[in-house]
């Protein structure tokens, strides 16, 4: 039987080099796309020998061309770290809005269903804990996230237009904190900033008085859940994370647990419009999909944890973002 073929823009960041890795196990044919602005490719490196496997360095900004048949789009192409979309905020607009509109394009041209990774972002700094989809949420359009809170509601927006007008098969994952191996270590979120504090031997930066919750979701559990909502028939949206809520407070502790370092933990000055709570409500997920995460926090943990202590030590002392050197 001839293999589908899927598209995976962002195949080189953190989500997207997983979702490759699923699709070449489950015997896809994956062309990756990638501008590799935070993207790396060693993450997917071991996947070129493949011949099952192509990759094509483009920014989906603009015109997207692919050669052939294309069952299925998935569009994880987007800068999603805070200091990230800090740092490259027009890109950023750019990649949820003109990007997302060319990946439609492709998938009308191709006949092909195309699933959107939003974000638990659209909810911004909700007002209801935990957040179902029917949330509407409470976003600053203008605030330093805006830009990529918008572009991901106008994302979700367009995608839904194509739905309803063109008749466009579409899938809409809300995917909420995710974390594991192939994170960033410089990318600012809280998890890699902490372990790689820990690694050094510096304090633990906790940002404002660390009341704030999250609730992460450890990366296999979140492709399982993307993996069967893009083989579902359900076009709303949909939230895939963990719903084990902890403070940055506690999770900070925990970190200083799980590495044995003798520091204690810092504050720093919390972020302009930091969301205060977050945690998905997956009613949903749980009764369409049949999915709930399997993966506790201290499993997931030791497994990232290994990850971040196995990467060359060079990289562990670098501390400043290494992207603009690519562009
Ligand atoms: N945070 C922190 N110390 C850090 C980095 C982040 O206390 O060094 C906090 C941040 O203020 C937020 C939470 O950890 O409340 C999660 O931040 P992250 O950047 O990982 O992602 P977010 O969920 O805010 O998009």
């Amino acid at each position: 039987m001839e293999r589908k073929r899927i598209l995976i823009t962002g195949a080189a960041g953190f989500l997207g080099s997983h979702l490759c890795d699923r699709f070449i196990k489950e015997d896809y044919h994956v062309i990756g796309m990638d501008n590799l602005i935070t993207g790396d490719l060693r993450n997917i490196e071991h996947l070129f020998k493949l011949d099952n496997f192509e990759f094509y360095n483009h920014d989906v900004s603009k015109f997207v061309h692919v050669p052939g048949d294309l069952h299925y789009i998935l569009h994880f192409a987007s800068p999603a770290s805070p200091i990230d979309y800090l740092k490259i905020p027009i890109q950023t607009l750019k990649v949820g809005s003109l990007g997302t509109h060319n990946l439609l394009g492709l998938a009308r041209a191709k006949k092909a269903r195309m699933l959107i990774a939003s974000t638990s972002e659209v909810y911004g700094d909700p007002n209801v804990n935990p957040q179902p989809e029917e949330y509407w949420g409470n976003v600053n359009p203008v605030g330093p996230r805006g830009v990529y809170d918008e572009a991901k509601r106008f994302q979700e927006a367009i995608t839904m237009a194509y739905h309803t007008f063109h008749g466009l098969e579409t899938r809409i994952v809300r995917i909420f904190n995710t974390y594991g191996p192939r994170m960033r270590l410089n990318d600012g979120r809280v998890l890699p900033a902490f372990i790689g504090q820990a690694l050094r031997g510096e304090p633990l930066t906790v940002f404002g008085d660390g009341s704030q919750t999250r609730s992460f979701c450890y990366v296999d559990d979140l492709i399982e859940g993307i993996y069967r909502l893009l083989h579902s028939d359900y076009a709303q949206p949909m939230n895939i994370g963990n719903p084990d809520e902890i403070t940055i407070r506690q999770f900070g502790e925990e970190i200083i647990k799980l590495t044995g370092t003798d520091q204690q933990l810092i504050s720093l000055p919390l972020p302009t419009d930091d969301p205060k709570q977050r945690r998905p409500d997956i009613t949903k997920a749980k009764a369409i999909l049949s999915w709930e995460p399997k993966i506790s926090r201290s499993e997931g943990l030791k497994i990232t944890y290994e990850y971040f202590k196995s990467l060359p030590q060079k990289e562990i002392e670098h501390k400043d973002f290494t992207y603009f050197n690519k562009q």
